[in-house]
C-alpha cells in the first residue's frame, strides 16, 4: 500500500479483557475515513453504548474482524452486523466453531498469511497458538503507519514475532502474573489452560515479545487483556516498561471498562 500524505491511522479500545473486547482501527485524511472494529466482544446494545462514547455510528463502521470465536471477542457479532448491514471477516475454522448458519450477507473469509483491504486500510492476518478451532491476529497499515495486534496466545512464536516487525504500535497482551495466577483460587484445570501453550500470554510473555521483536519504529506499547483476579495494573506495566527500556516507547494499558481514548502514532 502505498504511502499517502495526510492520512492517518488511529485506534481505540472500547474495553480489553475476559468480559468484552472491541477495538476500533480508523484511516482518515480528513475528508474520508474508513473504520473497522476488531472484535465485537459485547452485547450488542453494550456494543452501541461503547461506541457512542467513541463517537462512533455504527453505520460509519466498513466491517468487523473476528479473530476467534470465544465470547469476549466474537459477544454479538451477527446480531451486530445483521442490524448494521456491516461485511464480517473470520476464519472458516471461527466460522464453523460458532455453529452460526449467520444470516449476515457480507461474510468474508481469511487465513493465516492473507493481505485484504478494507477501504484505505490493509489488514493481515496471522495465526497464534490459541485453544481455538483457527484463531487469527492481525496487523494493519493505512500505507504510512502499521498497528500490530495480539492477544489470547499461549505463547511468543517465531511466526508471530515476525509478523510483528516493525510495527509503529503494539497491542499486546498482559493476561496474567504468573505467580497472581498460580496462588489464584482458580481452579488447577484452569490455572493449566492460562499458563498452557495454548492460553494466555502473562506479563513476562509479553516483556519477552517485546525485547525479541524488531521494534526499530515501535512508538507505542499498549498492554491489553489483563485479567481482573490475576493480574494487576502496575505488575504489568512494569514489565513493559522494563522490557521496552531504552526504546522511547510510551506504554498505556487498556482497561475492560474504558479501554482506552483516541489514539495515533504521530
Ligand atoms: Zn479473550
Ligand atoms: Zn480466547
Amino acid at each position: 500500500m502505498s504511502r499517502t500524505p495526510g492520512r492517518r491511522l488511529a485506534f481505540s479500545s472500547l474495553g480489553s479483557g475476559s468480559k468484552g473486547n472491541a477495538l476500533l482501527v480508523s484511516a482518515s485524511d480528513g475528508v474520508t475515513a474508513t473504520r473497522v472494529m476488531l472484535d465485537c466482544g459485547f452485547g450488542l446494545r453494550e456494543t452501541e453504548r461503547r461506541l457512542a462514547r467513541a463517537g462512533i455510528a455504527p453505520a460509519s463502521l466498513s466491517a468487523i474482524i473476528i479473530t476467534h470465536e470465544h465470547s469476549d471477542h466474537a459477544g454479538s457479532v451477527f446480531q451486530f452486523a445483521a442490524r448494521h448491514r456491516l461485511q464480517v471477516w473470520m476464519s472458516h475454522g471461527t466460522f464453523h466453531a460458532l455453529e452460526r448458519k449467520s444470516h449476515v450477507e457480507n461474510i468474508c473469509f481469511c487465513r493465516d498469511g492473507d493481505t485484504f483491504a478494507v477501504g484505505d486500510l490493509q489488514f493481515t492476518a496471522f495465526t497464534i497458538p490459541h485453544d481455538a478451532r483457527e484463531p487469527l491476529q492481525f496487523h494493519v497499515t493505512d500505507g504510512n503507519s502499521k498497528l500490530g495486534m495480539l492477544t489470547d496466545a499461549g505463547q511468543i512464536t517465531p511466526h508471530l514475532t515476525l509478523a510483528l516487525k516493525g510495527c509503529d504500535a503494539l497491542m499486546i497482551e498482559c493476561n496474567h502474573d504468573v505467580q497472581m495466577l498460580a496462588d489464584s483460587s482458580y481452579p488447577g484445570f484452569l490455572k493449566a489452560r492460562i499458563k498452557g501453550a495454548h492460553g494466555h500470554l502473562s506479563n513476562d510473555d509479553a516483556a519477552r515479545c517485546i525485547e525479541e521483536v524488531d521494534r526499530t519504529r515501535l512508538k507505542k506499547i499498549i498492554g491489553a487483556h489483563l485479567s481482573q483476579q490475576n493480574n494487576r495494573p502496575e505488575l504489568a506495566l512494569g514489565k513493559l516498561k522494563e522490557a521496552a527500556k531504552g526504546s522511547g516507547a510510551e506504554i498505556i494499558l487498556a482497561s475492560q471498562e474504558g479501554g482506552f481514548g483516541w489514539m495515533t502514532v504521530e
